[in-house]
């Protein structure tokens, strides 16, 4: 099956009791039991549910995996991956990171002994000049939040296994979705979604998921996921079914919009610079252009006038553009990354990374296009 089609089609079976074509919510926590001696396949909704099992033989169908997992948010299904590890084991991650997943690691998981080293990873030789006989994990986001740099999971993953191939690589591909990047394809053990963004796709749900290819890591992610418990319900995971049937024409239409809106910005004279990997002349083009199909639906750029006065005015002033955090809904939204997603981040690590004052960040929709161009151009005149 072609992707177009495993989106609709990828491990969906009508549902064998009454061939109801979409997947009904099997709203129910246990399974009523008909002989004490052969365990059934459903006996409790933490180990199993019908609604959950199809979205999670979907995910693995979509991102080319042997196993998905479906959990109660993003975070969740980030906490899995670090509880296959234990004290004393060391992680290489990007500097760029989502702010939730940076907190977690320095939050939560540095005071259970887990050792995590900060590399810029669109330079493959910082992640192996970082790698000690600790080393267990590497965590890769790409394109990375809200700077789109690229890092290049093909090169990085041949390389680290190369020096030991007991490392697990781990790709966070929420911003890209399998549409656009298919980490397993490129070397990678394990695919992180935060299911609330591009593959739920509506804003209605805070899901994760992860997606593995080899059978042994499968058994240990399910038994965490049993274990720990943090699993999505059968609603959520209804509405993610769901919204993946149509995630390849989202994304097509978001790649559209973002292309024209990121060209748009480009040449405005209220714009200093804009954050996109579609362009040319940015540094992530050449590898963007080789690992992804497209160049994904969100653009950041950085206010001429570089203060938060002049971005609020902005921000004030679009009415398409809803003022609010997270992304990958049909509806476009923008943010102030200093002020809303970023803010945990001291200013001096901030300024560092070019994370400024005059820095916005759209999740550009599927609207028209016309209007999302009016709406940023009205505003950008009154800023
Ligand atoms: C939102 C997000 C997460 C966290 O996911 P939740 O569903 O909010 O828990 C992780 N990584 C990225 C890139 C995200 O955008």
């Amino acid at each position: 099956m072609k992707f177009n089609t495993q989106t609709i089609h990828g491990g969906q079976l009508p549902e064998p009791t009454t061939g109801a074509v979409m997947t009904p919510i099997f709203q129910t926590s246990t399974y009523a039991q008909t002989n004490l001696l052969e365990p059934q396949e459903y006996q409790y909704s933490r180990g199993k549910n019908p609604t959950r099992t199809a979205l999670e033989n979907s995910l693995a169908s979509l991102e080319n995996g042997s196993n998905g997992f479906a959990f109660a948010s993003g975070l969740a299904a980030i906490d899995c991956i670090l509880r296959l590890l234990k004290p004393g084991d060391e992680i290489i991650a990007g500097d760029d990171l989502y702010g939730g997943t940076y907190r977690m690691f320095t939050k939560l998981f540095e005071k259970y002994g887990l050792i995590f080293t900060y590399v810029a990873m669109s330079n493959t030789k910082n992640i192996t000049a970082a790698i000690t006989k600790n080393t267990k994990l590497v965590w890769i986001e790409t394109p990375t939040n809200p700077l789109m740099k690229i890092a290049d999971i093909k090169a990085i993953s041949t390389a680290v296994k190369t020096i030991n191939s007991n490392i697990l690589i781990a790709v966070d591909n929420t911003f890209a979705t399998p549409y656009l990047q298919q980490p397993l394809n490129l070397g990678a053990d394990i695919v992180m979604h935060s299911a609330t963004k591009y593959l739920g796709g509506h804003s209605d749900l805070v899901m994760g998921a992860l997606v593995v290819k080899n059978k042994k890591l499968a058994k240990e992610i399910h038994f965490i996921q049993f274990a720990a418990g943090a699993i999505a319900g059968p609603m959520d995971s209804f509405l993610a079914i769901r919204g993946i049937k149509t995630l390849h024409v989202r994304m097509q239409r978001h790649c559209e919009n973002a292309n024209a809106i990121a060209s748009f910005l480009a040449q405005h004279k209220k714009v200093s610079t804009v954050y996109y990997p579609g362009f040319k002349n940015s540094e992530s083009y050449t590898i963007a252009k080789k690992q992804m199909n497209d160049f994904g639906g969100m653009v950041s750029f950085q206010l001429k006038e570089n203060t938060k006065e002049k971005a609020f005015l902005f921000l004030e002033n679009t009415s398409l553009f809803t003022l609010a955090e997270s992304l990958g809904g049909v509806e476009s939204l923008a943010s102030h990354p200093v002020t809303m997603t970023h803010s945990a981040i001291p200013q001096k690590e901030r300024d560092k990374l070019g994370i400024t004052d005059g820095l916005i960040r759209l999740s550009v929709g599927i609207e028209d296009i016309e209007d999302l161009l009016q709406d940023i151009s009205k505003a950008l005149e009154l800023v």
